[in-house]
């Protein structure tokens, strides 16, 4: 049973996450200098449970502490994963492991600032195939990879955040980024694919996060990687967007194109749905048991 005070690992042990602060001088605070993931563990029918792909997601954010210069030990941070969900007896989870400079002065170096890390994990509640997405597109444009790696530092965000604004305040759920050329890029926080004539093909873009649902869904399906103009998108049958935390999920529309049925997205979302509680034998090295 999930204990009623939920606990974080922070620099090194558990405690209570309520209690937490950061200082005021949290370098990541003022610059943005963090790396975090998004990782889901998932209850197993052998009344356990697994993390989904947890080295590649280790491995993306030891990538992302590399650029800023911090420490990041991706076997101290798979203890930490397991530990904190152990802690909170979560098994259908969302886990947010950070790593960040705190406190030092308001300087930009980032020598001279404590660098911390911890994981926080939240019980979810299950539901695929929950709301078909209506995305508009954004006027903002994705951060081009040669200005910011592609990689889930916390600053970049800012550039997330701009978006989904405007895609709220537009009455859209999300918002779906596009190049200068006319190329679809992501989501805000997540990775597009499309469907035509029951083919199934992934947007290919370098301005895109690599994301480790997308790379599952490629290699389940078998579909192609290319980069895809919006105007390709908008003609498709079914698209969908995926992430690990919204799995697979249906768009309904795109500014005011409406997509109707989804029944290839269903199936592949009901595939990734038991492959991730490691129901399809042939894909269980993806799990690590908790
Ligand atoms: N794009 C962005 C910008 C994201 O933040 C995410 C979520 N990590 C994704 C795509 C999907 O990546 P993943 O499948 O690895 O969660």
């Amino acid at each position: 049973a999930a204990t009623a005070v939920a606990l974080a690992w922070f620099d090194g042990e558990l405690v209570p996450a309520d209690g937490l602060q950061a200082g005021l001088t949290t370098h990541a605070m003022h610059y943005g200098s963090g790396v975090f993931e998004g990782i889901r563990a998932y209850a197993t029918d052998d009344g356990g449970a697994a993390v989904f792909r947890l080295p590649e997601h280790l491995e993306r954010m030891r990538r992302g502490a590399e650029a800023f210069g911090l420490p990041f030990d991706p076997a101290q941070a798979t203890g930490a994963v397991l530990a904190t969900l152990r802690a909170n007896g979560h098994r259908d989870a969302y886990i947010r492991p950070l790593a960040w400079f705190g406190e030092g002065g308001f300087g930009l170096d980032v020598e001279g600032h404590v660098p911390h890390m911890m994981v926080a994990t939240t019980a979810t509640q299950v539901h695929l195939n929950g709301t078909r997405a209506r995305l508009g597109v954004s006027s903002w444009r994705r951060n081009p990879s040669d200005s910011l790696p592609p990689l889930k530092l916390c600053g970049a965000y800012v550039n997330s955040i701009l978006a989904k604004r405007e895609a709220k305040a537009r009455g859209f759920d999300e918002a779906l980024f596009t190049d200068r050329g006319g190329l679809v890029v992501e989501c805000t926080g997540a990775n597009v694919f499309m469907v035509k004539d029951g083919r199934v093909t992934a947007v290919a873009h370098d301005d895109a996060l690599d994301g480790i649902t997308r790379d599952t869904l490629l290699r389940l399906s078998g579909a192609q990687a290319r980069p895809v103009p919006l105007a390709e998108l908008l003609e498709a049958d079914e698209v969908f967007a995926c992430g690990t935390a919204a799995e697979v999920a249906p768009v309904a529309q795109i500014e005011d194109r409406r997509y109707g049925d989804n029944p290839v997205t269903r199936e592949l979302a009901e595939l990734y749905g038991r492959v991730v509680r490691g129901r399809e034998h042939a894909w269980r090295h993806w799990l690590t048991e908790v």
